[in-house]
């Protein structure tokens, strides 16, 4: 891990963003817990990706299927078969790679080196399938085998005759999921980065066949201007295609979202157009119709699909990197501080009195009750004022009020801007219009 992703890592833990699972127990590889500031940007991430891609649209629907589907699924989407990586092993180190990724992985004895660097002599490539797998009921035979599922798709695949049955989509249209998808990785890492236990966020948009590469066009443009919302640097991400070598068993094309990580450009999000692969193989494999009727063509057809499918804990990470920053301030002090977008901050406005006496308490409670039905509020009083900025600018809050000796006079209060450190005397009655006006002009270089 780079010195830079080690210092996320750690404030990501000190302030109750993200910790180790199991941790008191020595922890499990690649599982996280989000704590509670985690889990409030968590749902923040997900709530703005489904306000985006379902809510403020009129050609997209969601779904919530469940994670336990029929194995049947698998077999014919060509999971159990072709869901696999290339597994390697250095006979020097005894370290475990996948062979599609020697290139940005560490031999285990010689840190500063790749395995194809190193000198150890490694095995021939043999394939992993990436499925877990449990049995369903109480019995314990192959015929109860079953698996967690590896991406939230086919449930929108099996789905699609439903939701066309009980809604009024017509083709082109979307269906949008989110949920948690399990993957047994050969090599984990770089935090929630790459883990066997994730979430999702998936949407399948059913298109007719000749427009797909138009939609596939489209869908990457949305998905790019959707990450730069959400306030991560527009340098710092990018598209890039897919050779034709790469592309999964189902793909007619791929571009990828990629992040400059501390470690270089990587996935956040993959947009796939998977063509008719999944719907065709389900409609042969299931014997139901999975076709619409085209009424120019007096035909029944199966849709081609364009897949946006991104991890939140990902987006997550994403977002954490991007905010993060070490910076000293004008007094010569050095500050750690997360410029989150004031959408996804845990906590938007933090209240303070400037000491626990003189009405200061009251009168920032009073200030707090109100405030508290407009946005995500904390009040602090512990501490000095200087120690309750920085836990502030540890955790992305972008407005800090205080309320002073003056305050009680002439009903004025200070607020602190996070990201410039300006200091505003403002009215205590114009506070939720002066504080919804400055998120709403946030903006990050
Ligand atoms: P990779 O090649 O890195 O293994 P992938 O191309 O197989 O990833 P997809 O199947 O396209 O990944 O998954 C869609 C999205 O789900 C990814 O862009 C990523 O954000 C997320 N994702 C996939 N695998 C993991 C994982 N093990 N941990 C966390 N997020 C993941």
């Amino acid at each position: 891990m780079t010195d830079h992703m080690e210092r996320v890592v750690a404030l990501s833990k000190r302030r109750g963003f993200v910790f180790p699972s199991s941790e008191i127990y020595g922890g499990l590889q690649a599982t996280y817990d989000y704590g509670p500031a985690g889990v409030e940007l968590k749902r923040l991430i997900k709530d703005d990706w489904w306000r985006d891609m379902v809510r403020e649209r009129e050609d997209v629907v969601g779904l919530d299927a469940s994670i336990l589907m029929a194995a049947r699924v698998w077999e014919v989407s060509g999971h159990v078969a072709g869901f696999n990586d290339p597994m390697v092993d250095c006979k020097t180190c005894k370290g475990r790679f996948r062979e599609d990724k020697l290139e940005g992985s560490v031999c285990l004895k010689k840190k500063g080196k790749t395995p194809l660097e190193c000198g150890g002599e490694l095995t021939e490539p043999r394939l992993f399938n990436l499925m877990f797998k449990t049995k369903a009921g109480p019995i314990d035979e192959d015929a109860a085998t079953i698996y967690l599922r590896p991406e939230t798709a086919q449930g929108i695949f099996v789905n699609f005759k439903n939701v066309m049955d009980s809604t009024r989509v017509k083709i082109p249209f979307g269906v949008a999921q989110q949920g948690k998808a399990f993957r047994n990785e050969i090599v984990t890492g770089g935090q929630i980065f790459r883990m066997r236990e994730f979430e999702q966020m998936e949407m399948e948009f059913f298109c007719a066949p000749g427009t797909d590469e138009e939609w596939h066009e489209y869908w990457q443009a949305e998905r790019l201007r959707w990450w730069q919302d959400l306030g991560v640097r527009k340098a710092k991400l990018r598209i890039r295609p897919h050779g034709k070598d790469e592309l999964a068993h189902y793909a007619r094309g791929c571009g990828d979202i990629e992040y400059e990580y501390p470690w270089g450009w990587d996935e956040v999000e993959g947009v796939a157009n998977r063509g008719d692969y999944d719907l065709s193989h389900h409609q042969e494999g299931s014997g139901r119709g999975l076709a619409y009727r085209d009424d120019e063509k007096k035909a029944w057809v199966v849709p081609y699909v364009i897949e946006p499918s991104g991890g939140v804990d990902r987006c997550f990470l994403t977002v954490l990197c991007d905010a993060y920053e070490e910076e000293v301030k004008p007094n010569g002090e050095t500050r750690t501080v997360l410029h989150l977008h004031p959408k996804l901050a845990p906590t938007q406005v933090a209240i303070f009195p400037l000491v626990k006496k003189l009405g200061m308490p009251e009168k920032a409670q009073e200030i707090y009750a109100d405030l508290k039905t407009r946005f995500r509020c904390l009040y602090d009083q512990a501490g000095s004022i200087g120690k309750r900025y920085a836990r502030n600018d540890e955790v992305g809050t972008p407005f800090c009020v205080t309320v002073d000796g003056d305050s009680i006079e002439d009903g004025t209060v200070t607020v602190r801007h996070r990201d410039s450190l300006e200091q505003e005397r403002v009215p205590a009655e114009n506070l939720a219009a002066y504080l919804g006006d400055a998120m709403a002009a946030w903006t990050r270089e």
